[in-house]
């Protein structure tokens, strides 16, 4: 196939062999926010590129080279979402919805994009379940959202993989005196640091903590410390966060390093990161955003909270094999007709049980074909059950009914007493 009609690099298609286990998954977390008391939001897929200069950061990795900006026909610059936080906060704004301190608490679903270097847990377009809550300013909240996602890693059966990274970036004035430290200290060591932190010493210093390169770490060892520089508020704050979590069991490591790629956070950050994935470690990351609303031209609204890539979940239960056994059949019954006549009486009685059955995964053979042809596509489909109607069963008004699995003989059943028959022995999800 020529080039031009592949898929871009790193955008991937999700075929059908996998849409089950995402399916599985997307489920499984939407439940999980229904049950909280969360409500979805879903907002364009594109924004005015300077919606995510103005909230992310100009000097973010994101905002410098990750981005898909184009112009569109009225010459205006857009940009292909590469997170959700910002157009979420400009729709509350939009609608007013978190006006006169409304709580809001919303998540959302879906592609972002993001031109980064592809490989195995990072794409082009990846795909994020996010949370966002505004008007709550207290650690309980903070703490909701880490019980929430420890839950589904319970549910999930992945709960022992993941770890929990906790810190506190303070105040944007705590911040700001921290930074200065950090400055001039690193300023001092200015040569043994990396090319890239000698770069974001003077662009976004903090980001130097993040640093992947030896020499650097080395030189951060002894570092000042964003700990000793937290207010008072924000220390309060933190504090409470942790006990909250020490309440309910939920283990974390401090790390004083995370600082998250993107301008906007405050107070709490975290990170679930596990050592499953190779390089490609954090599955879901979020933290407190406090100034972020007023930064974007509203009124001064509190907001925190996290986003997970379906990508590295999916690929998480892959690789710890946590996949129910449930979603890997697709079909229950497979009905198999012979001859014309049987073909319409099957599609009247498969339409019946559908009827009385509706959660009843049936599938009804199509493009005829012999018997030895159709009952390899019965087994083949995974139903547990085979339905025959040939010229006997047609004679006598009955529909052979033909365990595939192994469990006991084949046995005719009336038509009247198909759906009733089919109650008792396929399980409906
Ligand atoms: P990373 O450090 O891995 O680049 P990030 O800090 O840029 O992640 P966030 O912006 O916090 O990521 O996005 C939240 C989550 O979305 C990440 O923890 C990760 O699970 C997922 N994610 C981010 N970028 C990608 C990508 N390019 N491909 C797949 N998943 C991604
Ligand atoms: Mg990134």
């Amino acid at each position: 196939m020529s080039k031009s009609l592949q898929a871009i690099r790193g955008m991937n298609d999700i075929l059908p062999e996998q849409t089950p286990l995402w399916r599985y998954f997307e489920g499984t977390v939407a439940r999980l926010l229904d049950n909280y008391g969360y409500k979805q939001i879903r907002m364009p897929i594109v924004e005015f590129t300077e919606l995510f200069k103005r909230s992310i950061g100009e000097v973010t990795d994101i905002v410098e080279k990750e981005m898909y900006t184009f112009e569109d026909r009225n010459g205006d610059s857009l940009t292909l979402r590469p997170e959700g936080t910002a157009a979420c906060v400009r729709a509350v704004l939009e609608h007013g919805i978190t006006g006169g301190g409304q709580v809001q608490k919303l998540w959302y679903i879906g592609p972002m994009f993001r031109h980064e270097r592809p490989q195995k847990g990072r794409y082009r377009q990846f795909h994020q379940i996010g949370l966002e809550v505004f008007n709550l300013d207290g650690p309980d909240i903070d703490a909701e959202l880490i019980t929430m996602t420890w839950r589904l890693w319970g549910e999930l059966g992945i709960r022992d993989a993941v770890k929990l990274e906790l810190n506190s970036l303070g105040t944007s004035e705590s911040r700001g005196r921290y930074r200065e430290a950090l400055v001039e200290y690193l300023s001092a060591h200015h040569d043994k640091l990396d090319e890239d932190s000698q770069r974001r010493l003077k662009t976004n210093p903090l980001r130097v903590l993040d640093t992947k390169n030896a020499d650097t770490q080395a030189v951060l060892v002894d570092a000042p410390k964003m700990a000793d520089y937290l207010d008072d508020e924000s220390r309060a704050h933190f504090e409470g966060l942790k006990s909250r979590l020490d309440a309910v069991d939920i283990p974390y490591v401090l790390n004083p390093k995370l600082v998250r790629g993107l301008d906007y956070y405050s107070k709490t950050v975290f990170e679930w990161v596990t050592d499953k994935l190779g390089a490609q470690g954090t599955v879901c990351a979020g933290g407190r955003y406090d100034g972020l609303v007023e930064q974007m031209g509203g009124k001064p609204t509190t907001g925190v909270g996290f986003a997970m890539g379906i990508e590295r979940l999916v690929l998480m239960l892959e690789t710890l094999e946590q996949i129910p056994e449930e979603i890997s059949r697709q079909v229950d019954v497979y009905l198999c007709a012979f001859g014309e006549e049987a073909e319409l009486a099957g599609l009247a009685l498969a339409e019946r049980v559908r009827d009385q059955l509706p959660n009843l995964r049936l599938q009804v053979n199509a493009g005829a074909g012999s018997f030895k042809s159709q009952f390899k596509k019965a087994d083949k489909s995974g139903a547990l059950y085979a339905l025959i109607l040939g010229d006997d069963e047609m004679a006598q008004q009955v529909v052979g009914f033909k365990p595939l699995r192994g469990q006991g003989e084949q046995q005719s059943i009336a038509w009247d007493a198909l759906a009733a028959h089919l109650a008792t022995c396929v399980v409906q999800g």
